[in-house]
């Protein structure tokens, strides 16, 4: 599972911040999770209880998590589609030539407290 690190990584992040900005308490943290990284959003869900263990600033803190769809542009037609859904395959011309346009990123969106 590669969520437990990568969400081990946000949390020492977020906690470094509040700590510079002189917060004592994170009252919830947005993840922008992309379709295309491969992340399962249930994962981090499950983890961040025991990834905040002993952590003080992050007593009652709210994970809220925003998956982005895969999207991308067929590099034959043009057409959009979700890449998911179609399994990377354009549903008009079958190509698999294609520029993805979004879905691949993972990001603090916002931190609130
Ligand atoms: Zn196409």
């Amino acid at each position: 599972m590669h969520e437990i690190g990568v969400l081990t990584k946000t949390v020492d992040l977020v906690e470094n911040l509040a700590k510079d900005n002189g917060l004592d308490h994170v009252g919830y943290i947005t993840l922008e999770v992309g379709e295309l990284t491969g992340y399962v959003p249930l994962f981090f869900e499950k983890y961040f209880p025991i990834v905040i263990e002993e952590r003080p600033l992050f007593q009652g803190t709210e994970l809220r998590i925003q998956t982005v769809r895969g999207q991308a542009l067929c590099s034959e037609c043009q057409s959009l589609y979700n890449v998911m859904k179609q399994q990377g395959k354009c549903p008009k011309c079958g190509s698999r030539e294609k520029k993805i346009l979004g879905g691949q990123q993972f990001l603090i969106k916002e931190i609130g407290y």
